[in-house]
């Protein structure tokens, strides 16, 4: 079959690699219809996150079920469904406390050895381990585009509202607004956020914010994002941050534009050493919550959401393309060009 992969940094390609087959009871093999190319997979074509020359890359998918291990109970062949971005086993120490991004036997499709040697989805077809756990039949009427979003971007979203523990009512600050923050906009208009900000330079994504009904606060502004949010709440700042760009700079807006007693859910991807001003925590006494999404746990939900059209993907997909063009694809994606990019094999 044909499928991208990995070559060195910059530098993906289509070639020919071996199908793949059922290896255990529970895995099934799905036609992938549809796959996303997502931020983290820039973290890979850049060699941030190593993986071997020739590795099959990406981890968003919608497809139908080819063929299924005798256990694999909750999808059947012929079924159209959507693949969360990894697989959990359902019975480890962390399963069992329904921590499912943590399981002990996860693979994340398309990220090499470091994280379960699972090829990945950016390809005609794709081995799905513990399919019951990984696989969601697609609600019926629902794009393959919009469908994809709940495996990865939307559920993380939905993650990080959840992690900030919103009510309805309280204020909520989005700082980054790539595919994640974009919905996370959504998610937190659909728990009930009284009052959006959506921080990001970019003019498109602010302009998208807003049409999801939050206020567009310009990062380029420099200090006039704090004045205004702080003259927006009555000088204390919001209730809820959810950051969702992963660099030293957005965590330290981040403590600045919480409330005394707020809450910061961290979404996005910290790797490394990084220095903010933990004195704004400790005096304002915020929690802090960080780390990889629940997808597994979320996803129902996200699904309903997503058929009910409370919450809409669509219009962050600027680009289709065949999967033959996606070293194109990733070039463009690359140079900031498209927000999301969906590959057709
Ligand atoms: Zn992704
Ligand atoms: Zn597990």
């Amino acid at each position: 079959m044909r499928a991208l992969t990995f070559e060195a940094p910059g530098q993906v390609a289509l070639r020919d690699v071996p199908d793949p087959q059922l290896q255990g009871p529970d895995d099934a093999l799905v036609a992938v219809g549809a796959a996303g190319v997502c931020g983290s997979d820039l973290h890979i074509y850049h060699g941030r996150v190593w993986v071997d020359p020739g590795f099959v890359i990406g981890h968003e998918l919608v497809g139908t079920v080819l063929a299924v291990g005798e256990s694999v109970r909750s999808v059947a062949v012929g079924e159209r469904v959507v693949a969360c971005f990894h697989s959990a086993c359902g019975r480890c120490f962390y399963c069992l406390q329904g921590e499912y991004q943590r399981c002990a036997h996860g693979r994340t499709f398309g990220h090499g050895s470091a994280l379960g040697n699972l090829p990945g989805a950016q390809a005609e077809r794709v081995l799905v381990p513990y399919a019951d756990m990984t696989l969601r039949r697609v609600p019926e009427g629902m794009a393959d585009e919009v469908a994809l979003f709940a495996g990865d971007v939307m559920g993380t979203a939905y993650h990080a509202v959840a992690e900030g523990r919103l009510q309805p009512g309280e204020s909520v600050a989005v700082l980054g607004l790539g595919p994640v923050g974009l919905c996370a906009v959504q998610v937190a208009r659909a728990a009930g956020a009284s009052r959006i900000f959506a921080v990001d330079s970019v003019a498109a994504r602010l302009q998208m914010a807003e049409r999801f009904g939050a206020q567009p606060l310009d990062l380029s502004e420099g200090e006039g994002v704090k004045e205004r949010v702080r003259e927006a709440t009555g000088a204390r700042g919001v209730d809820v941050v959810i950051e969702a760009v992963g660099s030293a700079s957005a965590l330290e807006l981040a403590l600045y534009l919480a409330r005394p007693g707020g809450r910061l859910a961290v979404i996005g991807v910290h790797a490394e050493r990084a220095e903010a001003h933990l004195g704004l925590a400790w005096i304002k006494g915020l929690s802090v919550r960080m780390g990889l999404a629940n997808v597994i746990a979320h996803c129902e939900r996200v699904l309903a959401l997503m058929a009910a059209g409370v919450l809409d993907p669509a219009p962050l997909v600027t680009h289709r393309m065949a999967l033959a063009e996606g070293p194109a694809a990733y070039e463009l994606f690359d140079r900031r060009e498209a927000l999301k990019v969906i590959l057709k094999p």
